[in-house]
């Protein structure tokens, strides 16, 4: 054989290894049917002492519920696909927000609650604002930045004041200064800022994350903690007790196990909650309607992730509610000790 052929052999080889490479990153990194034991199923009787519900839409979108009031966390519902993500502008879908207005009667949402401004989080905000009129959007200065891009109302613009306490129907929701899962190279932005309103399309970079924070919600006396992000400021939750928390676990196998220990402890150790349900492992590059599947092995090992979170909720006896897309939780189950 001649080098020359030789070189073509090893070059077609290295390319081959390259493909196959890619196509496995791209994998979802494990299945939610292997995690059966955890998944929510609706009982047939349960009781409605609460009125309280809960749906999940994937990475940290949840629908608080109590038949009169809702409170939206989030509200990402466009999950634009990861080729639109890396090669081209985004923009929230204006038919798709309108289709969750409708099958969700998104007009009694009194309150959007925003945990950051990256895209994966904030990219419906300004449309969703348009669409709900009447609807307070609460989130950092960066996050309001998105929505007066859309020319949202500056009168349903709410900057974010950690804890102050503001009651909504029956609801009493406070936001808590808290920490954004360590950057990757493509999120290395944290605590930057965007100071001008930014209005889309927009590349998925100019969603700076602009600080986290995580939301307390109470109602008739039952105590939710939304955390959507995987990472914690030190104590910072030392004084609360919770009955259910809704916790990221985005990225958490990459971590050392050191911080895996830490942020597992600074939670599930130091909250207490009766119910723990995981949020922010699903692929979020996939439509809203379709089933959630786990994110890619280029983003996470999920089903890892969720194991370590699984051993852990067993040490501290705390039950592990996983919802599938989208779901009515309803939250007075959490109060029912682990099965
Ligand atoms: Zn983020």
């Amino acid at each position: 054989m001649s080098i020359k052929k030789g070189l073509w052999i090893s070059l077609g080889l290295f390319i081959l290894l390259v493909v196959a490479g890619i196509v496995f990153l791209l994998q979802p990194s494990g299945q939610v049917s292997d995690f059966q034991k955890w998944q929510y199923q609706a009982a047939e009787n349960t009781s409605t002492s609460s009125r309280l519900k809960v749906k999940f839409f994937g990475v940290s979108t949840l629908l608080f519920d109590d038949g009169k009031t809702q409170i939206l966390i989030d509200g990402f519902f466009t999950r634009p696909s990861l080729s639109q993500v890396l090669f081209q502008k985004i923009q929230s879908t204006p038919d798709v927000i309108r289709r969750m207005v409708q099958q969700q009667h998104l007009q009694r949402t009194q309150a959007i609650l925003v945990t950051h401004s990256h895209y994966d989080h904030a990219l419906d905000i300004a449309e969703l604002g348009k669409q709900l009129p009447y609807t307070k959007i609460i989130g950092s200065n960066s996050t309001l930045n998105i929505a007066r891009g859309g020319a949202v109302a500056e009168q349903q613009l709410i900057q974010v004041q950690p804890l102050h306490p503001m009651s909504f129907g029956e609801f009493t929701i406070m936001a808590i200064a808290s920490q954004h899962t360590p950057p990757t190279t493509v999120n290395n932005d944290l605590g930057e800022e965007i100071s001008r309103p930014l209005q889309q399309p927009a590349r998925f970079f100019e969603f700076k994350e602009g600080h986290s924070f995580d939301y307390l919600i109470e109602h008739q006396g039952h105590k939710i903690l939304v955390k959507a992000s995987t990472s914690v400021i030190p104590n910072q939750l030392r004084d609360l007790k919770i009955d259910t928390l809704f916790l990221g676990i985005a990225q958490l196998s990459r971590q050392s196990t050191e911080f895996q220990q830490n942020y597992l402890n600074e939670t599930l150790k130091t909250l207490k909650p009766k119910a723990v349900v995981p949020i922010h492992w699903d692929d979020f590059f996939k439509p809203v309607d379709q089933p959630l599947e786990f994110l890619p092995y280029l983003a996470d090992n999920t089903d890892k992730s969720l194991k370590i979170l699984i051993q852990a909720t067993e040490r501290h006896k705390i039950q592990v509610v996983l919802l599938s897309q989208p779901v009515s939780y309803p939250l007075e189950l959490a109060l029912q000790s682990p099965p």
